[in-house]
């Protein structure tokens, strides 16, 4: 298997990290996940229940994007909402309650140019593994301001479907001017009285359609060439400072919550150069399935999707990964010795490459 080539793809993995990596003595798993949000642990579920033993690793924002989240009330079984960390809790009890074996590690490098997988974690530890589950997921982008860093889960969120129902009868304030913007700012005025959508220059990057919806609502206010300098409040979100960048003059606008809306990024940087990703970085994946470009390699959760970006999707892609890890497993068992993900595919008629 030759690293991918095109597009998004043309980063030839960098795998001076195994240079002089003694891998006889490493660690062998059959299912290695990678990541800790709802994906990963319903993955982990599943491939416990179906005898595989997986290992999963908590990366370094354990939990996921929930754990930034006060109550979901969306999710469904918890008719009275969940704080987010407490469902993050019970998806890894539920996962451990099998035997999933879950630890602390970052995978810091992969090598998918044969099986087993090779896999280094924090940098130093060495692992193999039959087949990989990525569910490393994605993370919402920020402004950096420290009070909107303070404030995270207490009236700031990066996610109106998530938290928006908190808010009715306020005032909220939502910077960005894409579509995810759009699609927001319409969501928070189901519950909001007013949305302040502030963006940094005159004209939306939103799809024109997007753009039409959000302006004909009358509860959606455009602040233009604005940026947010700060986020007032306590203990919750009272306020936001803004600038004018073209008359430099700053002022503060009165809310209860603010929204960002400026983006997500997957968390895929480790798989570029093998898998096959959009130009955003998410990893594609064969439709109806969870299969990658590599046979053996399986991607869930946000890290593949950037549409539903919900915690009961993950789950459900998640739980797409075990199974079609399982049965993928069940078709190629591992060979005695060490072979090319190409010869693995080839010594097998009928194995899919995923691809
Ligand atoms: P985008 O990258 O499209 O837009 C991000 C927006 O945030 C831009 O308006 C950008 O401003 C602004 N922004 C970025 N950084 C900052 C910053 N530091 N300060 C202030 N503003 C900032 O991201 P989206 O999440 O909106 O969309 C991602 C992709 O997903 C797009 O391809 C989009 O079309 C798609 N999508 C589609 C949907 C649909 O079809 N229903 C729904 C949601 C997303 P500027 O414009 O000045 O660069």
């Amino acid at each position: 298997m030759q690293p991918a080539d095109n597009g998004s793809r043309a980063d030839r993995p960098d795998l001076s990290a195994f240079e002089g990596v003694d891998f006889s003595e490493a660690e062998h798993r059959n299912i290695i996940i990678i990541g800790s949000g709802p994906a990963g642990f319903t993955a982990a579920l599943y491939a416990a229940r179906a005898n595989l033993e997986p290992l999963l690793f908590q990366g370094p924002e354990a939990g996921g994007q929930l754990v930034t989240t006060t109550d979901v009330e969306n999710y469904p079984g918890f008719p009275d909402g969940v704080l987010g960390p407490d469902m993050m809790l019970k998806f890894e009890a539920q996962a451990k309650r099998f035997g999933a074996d879950v630890r602390y590690g970052t995978v810091t490098t992969v090598d998918f140019s044969q099986r087993p997988f090779r896999l280094m974690v924090d940098g130093t530890k060495p692992f193999l593994a039959d087949a990989v589950i990525i569910s490393t997921g994605a993370s919402a982008r920020y402004l950096g301001l420290e009070n909107e860093k303070r404030l995270l889960g207490h009236g700031v969120s990066a996610c109106a479907t998530c938290d928006g129902a908190f808010f009715r009868d306020q005032k909220l304030a939502l910077v960005g001017g894409g579509d995810t913007a759009m699609e927001e700012s319409l969501f928070l005025t189901r519950f909001a009285t007013d949305v302040y959508v502030i963006h940094r220059r005159d004209s939306l990057r939103a799809s024109k359609i997007m753009q039409a919806r959000a302006k004909a609502n009358q509860k959606i206010h455009f602040i233009w060439d604005t940026v947010v300098e700060d986020v007032l409040g306590e203990k919750e979100v009272e306020g936001v400072v803004l600038r004018n960048l073209k008359t430099g003059e700053t002022s503060t606008l009165d809310v209860g919550g603010f929204f960002v809306a400026i983006g997500h990024k997957p968390n895929t940087g480790i798989f570029k150069g093998w898998l096959d990703m959009d130009e955003l970085g998410y990893i594609r994946t064969r439709p109806d399935s969870t299969y990658t470009n590599i046979a053996g390699v399986f991607a869930s959760g946000d890290a593949q999707d950037h549409v539903y970006r919900q915690a009961v999707t993950a789950a459900g892609t998640g739980c797409m990964a075990a199974i079609d890890a399982e049965r993928w497993l069940a078709e190629n068992p591992p060979a005695e010795a060490p072979e090319t993900v190409e010869a693995a595919s080839r010594a097998r008629p009928g194995n899919s490459t995923g691809s």
